[in-house]
């Protein structure tokens, strides 16, 4: 068993207690025997002296009486004696208590063995001889001092008590104050010291004790170094140590807690394998030390190619993975991949000899093409080889699909753009008629790509368009042209409204209307003969914001047509809340309104319009049938390929003018 400071110290406190009891204890009984003693001999040598004046004042027995006054007087005078008597062998002659008549005759005062004390306990009476001459003969009486026992015990329970008081207690207190401080600077400190060598939470504060100081302070020395290194070595586990980068094992880590966080927020990422082409052909030739400089500033330029929160680690000599999490689509992502490949592909200067280095990357996305580390990178590395195999320098997705798609993307963009610089872009007019009357009231202005290889509809390339943001300048283009050709209209006495239909990332531009109304204004074009449509899909965010926008446009005097009315995130509410002049029915419904479902949606739609103080429009109307059902439940307006396609301007010019003299006929 081994001992606790605290038993220990308690133990060291305990013997020393034990010790000054017995100093104090020992000191205590020399003194009271050295007292019981003196008191001893004082009696002994007052009833000495007693017997000696007795002896000379006495000269027959009957003088007795005489000398009464002198032991009074020494009985009184003496705290210990209590009474004196003298006597003979048979009777009491003579005492200074007569109430004690009775002989006592212990007198142990000289037998060995006994110490002062316990005879001063003991003894009640001592006695002598008193000699003396009567005459010529000689005669003896015995003297008796009795003993008063209860002033005796009583002086020395006194003394015991002023003694237990004054060191009884003392060395308890000094013990106490001594384990105080024992407590205080080596207990407390060692226990601390304990705590911290154990769990190394808490630093204790500096100690008193100089030895304990220096153990403590070499303590957090020494922890403090064990922690630097602990982090040092796990940096060093998980850094690459040519490029500084983050190695297999951080990219382990990261990955399996982004897949954790991804799984429980339903989201994707993508995982870019980035391999460079010829990185075997320059170590050969120039030499490792030329390559692992290579290595070195391309790890560096990727990690300024990608965004701060793209995670890059390097897994393999020349290969390198590229954790994506934000991008909006995969066309951002295509340009993020060609960035890096952009940066890579330049010219690089090492120990002066010209580098030229292409990459490869393969894409994987999580959880579509792998769900674990291990399989992101399989797939993302086949990708790589396919990309390889298609002539480096590529970039390649891991399903075909995705990559055709991506690929098609990426060169509609290049050609979509390309397309408005070229001015191959042209607005067709489609007429908006009045059920009951038959007349054109407006018409729309639907967008078309004359491409050298045909006419391209807006279906191909307006939802890519919207998905990489060229919508706002496409749109921006739409808008002038619309306007353009409202002012060439009304030149021309052709009066008709044109809807333009603006996306909501195009009306949401910071300048748009600031743009659209000095477009009406510069081309004289009064605000009620320009309509524009927008889609549910601008109420789904920023609300705020797209109500204070409609409302500045409708204020000005542009009216609000709300298109494909039905098909999307509908809300009864926002009918009322925003400013909304007409309600597109989508072409489904129309489709459908020979079924009873079908009906009852179009008339609900019709009815809930009016009354709402909204025109509805029916759109994609393709036959009689359901123009005629339209008109019977009273829908306002009409479009469709029944009355007419979307037309050129020339086209739609022809057919406005004939329209015309067809409706002032009737
Ligand atoms: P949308 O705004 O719903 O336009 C109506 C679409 O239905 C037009 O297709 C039109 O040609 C077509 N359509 C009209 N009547 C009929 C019919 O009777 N039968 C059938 N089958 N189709 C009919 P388009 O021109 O291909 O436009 C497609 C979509 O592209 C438009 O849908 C619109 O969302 C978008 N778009 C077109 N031009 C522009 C534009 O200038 N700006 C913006 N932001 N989007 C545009
Ligand atoms: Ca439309
Ligand atoms: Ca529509």
């Amino acid at each position: 068993m081994s001992l606790n400071i605290q038993r220990f110290t308690f133990l060291i406190v305990a013997f020393l207690l034990g010790v000054l009891y017995l100093i104090f204890g020992y000191y205590h009984f020399s003194q009271q025997e050295k007292t019981a003693s003196a008191i001893l001999r004082a009696i002994n040598s007052q009833m000495l002296e007693t017997s000696y004046h007795l002896s000379k004042d006495i000269k027959s027995i009957n003088d007795i009486a005489t000398v009464r006054a002198m032991l009074d007087r020494i009985a009184s005078n003496s705290d210990f004696i209590e009474s004196i008597f003298i006597h003979d062998e048979n009777e009491v002659l003579l005492t200074t208590d007569p109430f004690r008549r009775k002989t006592i005759s212990t007198n142990l005062l000289f037998s060995n063995g006994l110490s002062a004390y316990e005879k001063l306990e003991k003894i009640e009476a001592v006695e002598e001889e008193i000699r003396f001459y009567e005459g010529k003969r000689a005669n003896s009486l015995k003297l008796t001092f009795v003993l008063d026992k209860e002033e005796i015990s009583q002086y020395f329970s006194k003394r015991k008590s002023k003694f237990l008081v004054y060191f009884g207690f003392l060395p308890i207190f000094i013990l106490i104050f001594i384990w105080l401080l024992l407590r205080h600077f080596v207990v407390k400190p060692l226990e601390m010291l304990r705590q911290f060598a154990y769990y190394q939470s808490e630093v204790p504060k500096a100690f008193y004790l100089r030895e304990l100081e220096i153990i403590r302070y070499s303590m957090v020395q020494t922890f403090q170094r064990l922690e630097s290194e602990k982090k040092e070595l796990y940096d060093m586990a998980r850094t690459d140590l040519l490029s500084g980068l983050a190695n297999r094992n951080a990219l382990k880590e990261y990955v399996e807690r982004l897949i954790a966080n991804s799984a429980r927020d339903n989201k994707e990422f993508a995982l870019l394998f980035l391999d460079l082409d010829n990185f075997k052909d320059i170590n050969d030739s120039l030499g490792h030390n030329v390559g692992d400089e290579l290595l070195k500033k391309i790890s560096s330029m990727i990690s300024e190619a990608v965004r701060s929160n793209d995670f890059v680690a390097r897994v393999g000599g020349d290969e390198f993975v590229i954790i994506v999490e934000k991008y909006h689509s995969i066309v951002e992502l295509s340009a993020i991949v060609e960035r890096i490949q952009k940066y890579l592909a330049q010219t690089w200067v090492i120990q002066t000899y010209p580098v030229n280095i292409g990459s490869s990357v393969g894409i994987a996305f999580y959880p579509k093409d792998g769900d674990s580390l291990v399989s992101l990178m399989k797939n993302s590395d086949i990708a790589m080889y396919e990309a390889k195999n298609n002539g480096r320098a590529r970039y390649h997705f891991f399903t075909e699909e995705l990559n055709k798609r991506v690929q098609d993307s990426i060169a509609l963009d290049k050609e979509m753009r390309k397309a408005l610089v070229e001015k191959e872009y042209q607005l067709y007019y489609q007429p908006k008629v009045n059920i009951k009357t038959g007349a054109i009231v407006g018409v729309e202005a639907l967008i078309r790509w004359i491409s050298p290889s045909g006419v391209i509809t807006p279906d191909i390339f307006i939802p890519l368009a919207e998905e990489n943001g060229f919508i706002v300048e496409l749109g921006d283009w739409v808008v002038k042209e619309a306007i353009r050709q409202q002012r060439i209209w009304r030149e021309k006495n052709i009066d008709v409204i044109i809807s333009i239909n603006v996306s909501a990332k195009q009306l949401l531009e910071e300048n748009f209307i600031r743009d659209f109304k000095n477009m009406l204004v510069q081309n004289r074009v009064e605000p009620s003969k320009i309509d524009i449509e927008i889609t549910e899909y601008l109420f789904l965010q920023n609300s705020d914001k797209n109500s204070q926008i409609l409302r500045e446009l409708h204020d000005f005097g542009v009216t609000i047509s709300l298109d494909d009315f039905g098909t999307g995130y509908s809300s009864l509410s926002y009918l009322k809340r925003f400013p909304i002049d007409n309600l597109k029915i989508d072409k489904a419904f129309i489709d459908d309104c020979e079924s009873v479902e079908g009906s009852v949606f179009v008339e609900t739609i019709v009815k809930m319009g009016q009354t709402l103080n909204m025109k509805v429009v029916a759109e994609g109307v393709e036959i009689k049938e359901q123009f005629e059902y339209l008109k019977a439940i009273g829908c306002d307006q009409y479009q469709g390929y029944y009355f007419a396609k979307p037309l050129n301007s020339d086209d739609f010019e022809a057919l406005f003018l004939k329209q015309k003299q067809t409706v002032n006929a009737i």
